[in-house]
């Protein structure tokens, strides 16, 4: 894994200003924004999750050709990735299902349906394009009630009467499904449980989500973006002589763990990318706010399973529930063809807070017997967990009223600062999406 330690930081602060770029002597401007700034990086984005590397990627991609087709110096050095760890993607990037999702639940007009399904599909041509191990497994959402079967069928409209949205897609490629009738069930899946009935969706798949990042990372590395690890982010001044806050560029203070001293740095774009930590980067910039960004965390609780019977081969998710935080206790398969079975939903107040919480699992043995009854319960085994950062608390999302949507918008009021938050599920889905966005938002294109 690439590190990059505090010193290499200053290193390349350095050696980014021995370019011109720090100094504004002879150096090129890479993109539409700039003017004369006195920055050390032209971008930099803050968190390396699978969102954060996309982002840095699509920017640093965008760096590299500009300078090439301008016959300009290399900037080899543009955009800079900070994240706290040692390495990328330890946090939520590397605790979820790991499925590629088809974005069926999330309403016409929501960025989170809309750059699910353009999400999927780059990502789908992405691990193609770059052997990053997937495959399209397909997904099964079994009703037991007619209430469920309800459920399915006004995903099935939906999915129907929706073309895309703001995007421009091939009918048939936005969001396929189909009915399974109950002989094909039964021959396909004899042990699934679907009195109702079957739902299948047949663009849902799974990723490998560490290969993704590794080949994002290196991606990033190759268009010459600087990955700063072991670099938290502290404190963020905007810059701007009294002009908008952010006018003149932006200085991000970094102080690792430990006794090592607190590095500045300045940038003329910020992305605020940092996950669960994405909060408290938005309130160390908007510190005259009078009420704080504020994130709230729902745990996700995976049982492996250990016995080879019943056997699976698709995908199965519950009916969907309305106010539920999740998609229910689901059974996802990993590519070497394993069953695992969760996230559930566990409301908590430290984001730390990642044990498996063994008390979970007669309520998610129960929710598995649902629709799949020959469950062995003593194969179950507390695995891991991942926490979701929330922007409405337990009870708005339990009366199902109201619904959170993705934020990625540059901020009002600022300029050069790009802020993502709440980016749950269907982030990892999203990813080279929301990365696609956020260069058209630094770009203006
Ligand atoms: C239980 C669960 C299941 C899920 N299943 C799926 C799924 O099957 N399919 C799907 O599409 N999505 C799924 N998701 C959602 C998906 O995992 C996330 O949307 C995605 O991983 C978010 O990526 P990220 O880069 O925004 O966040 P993260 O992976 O959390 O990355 C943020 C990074 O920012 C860093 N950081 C934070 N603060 C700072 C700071 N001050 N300075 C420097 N660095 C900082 C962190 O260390 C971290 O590495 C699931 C999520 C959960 C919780």
């Amino acid at each position: 894994m690439l590190k990059c330690s505090r010193q290499r930081l200053a290193a390349v602060t350095r050696h980014a200003s021995s370019y011109g770029m720090g100094m504004g002597v002879g150096a090129v401007r890479l993109f539409s924004i700039s003017a004369s700034r006195k920055v050390d990086f032209t971008h930099a984005v803050i968190g390396g999750g699978v969102v954060g590397l996309a982002v840095a990627r699509a920017l640093a991609e965008r760096a590299a050709t500009a300078s090439l087709s301008s016959a300009a110096p290399a900037s080899s050095s543009s955009v800079l990735l900070l994240e706290r760890h040692n390495e990328v993607g330890t946090e939520t990037s590397s605790r979820n299902s790991e499925v590629i999702h088809g974005g069926l639940y999330y309403g016409a007009d929501s960025l989170k349906t809309q750059l699910c399904i353009r999400g999927r599909q780059m990502l789908y041509a992405f691990c193609e394009q770059y052997g990053v191990a997937h495959r399209r497994t397909g997904k099964w959402i079994v009703a037991q009630t007619p209430g469920q079967l309800e459920a399915l069928e006004r995903v099935h409209t939906f999915a129907q009467k929706y073309r895309g949205g703001r995007l421009s897609l091939e009918d048939d490629e936005v969001l396929p499904l189909r009915w399974v009738s109950p002989e094909e069930a039964k021959r396909r899946e004899p042990a699934v449980r679907a009195e109702a009935g079957v739902l299948e969706s047949l663009s849902t798949g799974i990723v490998d989500s560490h290969g993704l990042m590794q080949t994002l990372l290196g991606l990033f590395e190759q268009a010459g973006g600087v990955l700063a690890a072991g670099s938290p982010v502290v404190k963020i001044t905007p810059l701007g002589n009294g002009d908008t806050p952010g006018s003149s560029g932006w200085q991000l203070h970094v102080k690792p763990e430990g006794d090592a001293e607190e590095t500045v740095v300045t940038a003329e774009t910020i992305v605020n990318a940092a996950g669960l930590g994405a909060a408290a980067v938005h309130n160390m910039i908007s510190q005259n706010d009078v009420s704080p960004m504020k994130l709230y965390y729902a745990k996700g609780n995976y049982f492996s399973y250990a016995a080879s019977q019943p056997r699976v081969t698709t995908l199965v998710y519950p009916a969907p529930e309305p106010g539920l935080a999740g998609l229910g206790t689901h059974l996802t398969l990993d590519l070497a063809g394993r069953i695992r079975f969760g996230p559930d939903v566990e409301w908590v107040d430290d984001p730390t807070d990642l044990a498996v919480n063994a008390a979970q699992l007669p309520r998610a043995i129960e929710a598995i017997k649902t629709y799949l009854p020959s469950v062995d319960p003593s194969a179950l085994q507390p695995d891991y967990a991942g926490m979701r950062p929330k922007l409405l608390p337990a009870g708005a999302v339990v009366t199902g009223q109201r619904f959170a949507d993705f934020i990625v918008r540059s901020e009002p009021g600022y300029q050069g600062w790009v802020n993502l938050l709440g980016i749950e599920s269907p982030g990892l889905t999203s990813s080279l999406a929301i990365g696609e966005m956020v260069e058209k938002l630094v770009y203006c294109s």
